[in-house]
């Protein structure tokens, strides 16, 4: 970084009053900002951004499949799908548990994608990071301190939530348990705050794209699904975060919105995905970013991704 951004960023913690004790996620604790990169060569933090996307919740192997083809075909590089659900009502559909999980493993390998999904209890992170590329810490758990430990002492990334009300403070402390823990390899994802406003679901704190830029070396993206509640509104959302510096998105696409179990009324249809997709190209490109280079169907022959992806062609 260079002394005028360095000062500016201490003038920044000065005001947000950023303890002495949160060392590992600042800013110039390292040399480089972190990139985090899953198997299947989806990136966080690089010059490419992340395009995960998928249901609120895994519903069926008919849904899921569906949707992966859909958003791969669109250009995503990530399967999103919560497998357990954490929900308001605990008579609201918890998710499907580990039949979800080994659904989502399924699809994603068939069309090259990554695998996120949501842990909701420490007991649970073994499990879900066996079938997982990246583990999901949700809003409603950012202060769950023995989830962030063991999902510190887990060997795969981990995409953390901001929570419903949490300052930017709360939110980097949270991160950095889980760095204290072992596990350098965290992305942030803001998904709207709660206000005095219930027109839209939450408020996207869009601000906090550039000040994270500053304040830490981890990579941030933005769910602008939870954070609107409204499936027509969400493009807008998208194209406002990718413009302001996120490294990625995380969209919710169902086959059928009115039907989900979960959160439809704010999921896009695979029509709204895809025209989604093709307004981010030159919005990325403002930010010297690119979309995903995974391969789409109908490119190009030699992708080393999943057979599904070819077979779609003939
Ligand atoms: C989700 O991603 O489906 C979810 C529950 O998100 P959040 O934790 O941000 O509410
Ligand atoms: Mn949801």
């Amino acid at each position: 970084m260079k002394r005028g951004a360095c000062v500016e960023a201490a003038e920044v913690e000065r005001r947000i009053n950023v303890p002495q004790s949160y060392r590992l996620v600042r800013r110039d604790a390292r040399a480089e900002r972190t990139v985090v990169r899953l198997p299947n060569g989806a990136t966080f933090g690089g010059d490419e951004i992340a395009l995960c996307a998928g249901p609120c919740g895994v519903e069926s192997a008919e849904q899921l499949e569906r949707t992966a083809r859909a958003i791969a075909g669109s250009g995503a590089n990530v399967l999103r799908g919560g497998a357990y659900k954490p929900r308001t009502s605990p008579y609201s559909f918890q998710g499907l548990g580990e039949e979800a999980l080994r659904l989502l493993r399924d699809c994603a390998d068939r069309y090259g994608l990554g695998v996120v999904t949501e842990v909701v209890d420490p007991r649970g992170v073994e499990q879900v990071a066996s079938y997982a590329d990246m583990l999901q810490i949700g809003a409603r758990n950012m202060q769950n301190f023995a989830l962030l430990r063991e999902a510190g002492a887990a060997r795969k990334p981990i995409l953390l939530k901001r929570g419903l009300s949490a300052t930017v403070q709360e939110w980097l402390l949270a991160a950095e348990y889980v760095l204290l823990a072992g596990n350098e390899d965290v992305v942030l994802c803001e998904r709207g705050v709660r206000s005095f406003d219930a027109a839209t679901r939450n408020v996207l704190d869009i601000g906090v794209v550039p000040l994270l830029e500053e304040l830490t070396h981890l990579p941030v993206i933005v769910d602008p699904s939870h954070a609107i509640g409204i499936a027509r509104l969400v493009p807008a959302l998208a194209v406002a975060s990718v413009a302001a510096g996120a490294h990625g998105l995380l969209v919710e696409v169902h086959p059928e919105p009115s039907r989900a179990l979960s959160d439809g009324a704010q999921s896009l249809d695979f029509d709204q995905f895809d025209a989604l997709v093709r307004r981010l190209g030159p919005v990325a490109a403002l930010s010297g970013r690119r979309l995903p280079s995974r391969l789409k169907i109908g490119e190009r022959e030699e992708t080393g991704f999943g057979g599904a992806v070819q077979q779609q062609r003939r």
